[in-house]
């Protein structure tokens, strides 16, 4: 068994990312020891909860700067928590935020760096991580040479654990913070209240070209509402302005590994296969026998979208009801 080990607990407006959790589940099974950072302006009441899903201690850097992402100010922070606890493995989440914050740390510390694992492991007192390699054509195997390792997890590589009555102790992290910044989020943009993000959900229901024409995204929309899930989309949908590109899934837009991957009038383009091809279950609805995204699917239905949607999707409402 591992060391310590840091978790980076990545928040927006005080509400923690689900992969988040997922991250600190799996630091509980490698680790003896789990501690989780937390930065944002006003971020010491949320921290506690932490503890519920396995960080015995929580590290808070709070600062009105840090209400938004700051590459300078938490890679400072994150550098800092390094410095304080020395951990054999520090854990993000493959997300836009870990994207950028995993390199910049790894470079500071000249720490060992595996990025995107799809399933992480300690083997012979190493890190060993599966990535998803050319578009999801292989899978390779990435061993770490030395400690401490630095790894950003894809989200839903791994489940959230369901979570204990255990609240973290919470300590404020003292560190200086930079006054020059090369550059700033000066906006975010959010999407919709309330809509699922698709690297969040277990579920995603997503649709192509074959929808035809933008007002079909009903459809899918109301299929990922009776599973219980979030809309994604292929490029071809979005490029055409029927779908934000938050939906995108794929090589230029999110990837995603979901229990259950629902594609809908989708080809199944290399490019939409290495965003998807890591889901638990891929199911696919599409007219063409020959449609490559049926290499890949563990279920799939030949036929047209407009009436297999609806029919699936009053069965799948008829169920869950039951
Ligand atoms: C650098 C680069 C990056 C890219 N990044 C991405 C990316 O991130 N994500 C992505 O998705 N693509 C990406 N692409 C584009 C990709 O190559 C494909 O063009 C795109 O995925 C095609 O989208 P589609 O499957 O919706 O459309 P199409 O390939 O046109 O497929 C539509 C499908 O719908 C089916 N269909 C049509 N009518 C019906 C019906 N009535 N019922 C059932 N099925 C029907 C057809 O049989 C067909 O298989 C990228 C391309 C490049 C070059």
């Amino acid at each position: 068994m591992a060391g310590r080990i840091l978790v980076f607990a990545e928040q927006r407006d005080g509400s923690f990312r689900k992969s988040t959790f997922e991250a600190l589940g799996r630091a509980k099974e490698l680790g003896s020891e789990v501690h989780a950072l937390l930065v944002g302006s006003s971020v010491a009441s949320i921290a506690p909860s932490l503890g519920s899903y396995g960080a015995t201690s929580v590290h808070t850097v709070e600062d009105s700067r840090c209400e938004l992402y700051w590459s300078d100010g938490y890679a400072a922070a994150l550098t800092a928590a390094i410095d304080a606890l020395a951990p054999e493995l520090v854990l993000l989440v493959a997300t836009g935020m870990g994207k950028d914050l995993a390199p910049r740390v790894a470079a500071r510390r000249n720490m060992a760096f595996l990025s995107d694992c799809i399933a992480l492991d300690e083997v012979d007192g190493a890190f060993e991580a599966t990535k998803s390699m050319y578009g999801g054509k292989v899978f390779a195997q990435v061993r770490s040479t030395r400690k401490p390792v630095i790894a950003t997890l894809r989200p839903s590589a791994y489940p959230a654990p369901a979570p204990a009555s255990a609240a973290a102790a919470v300590t404020p992290l003292a560190v200086e913070l930079p006054n020059d910044s090369r550059a700033r989020v000066i906006e975010v943009r959010k999407t919709e209240a309330g809509v699922l993000d698709v690297q969040e959900a277990d579920i995603v229901a997503s649709g192509g070209r074959g929808l035809k024409e933008p007002a079909n995204f009903a459809l899918i929309e109301a299929l990922a509402k009776a599973l219980g899930g979030a809309v994604g989309a292929s490029r071809a949908a979005v490029d055409a302005g029927w779908i934000d590109h938050a939906h995108q899934v794929g090589q230029t837009g999110k990837a995603v590994s979901p229990k259950l991957y629902v594609a809908v009038g989708i080809s199944g383009a290399i490019q939409h296969l290495a965003g998807m091809r890591t889901s638990k279950c891929i199911l696919a609805i599409n007219k063409d026998p020959e449609a490559p995204i049926f290499t890949m699917a563990d279920y799939g239905i030949v036929g047209d979208l407009f009436k297999v949607v609806p029919l699936l999707t009053e069965e799948i409402r008829k169920a869950r009801e039951a």
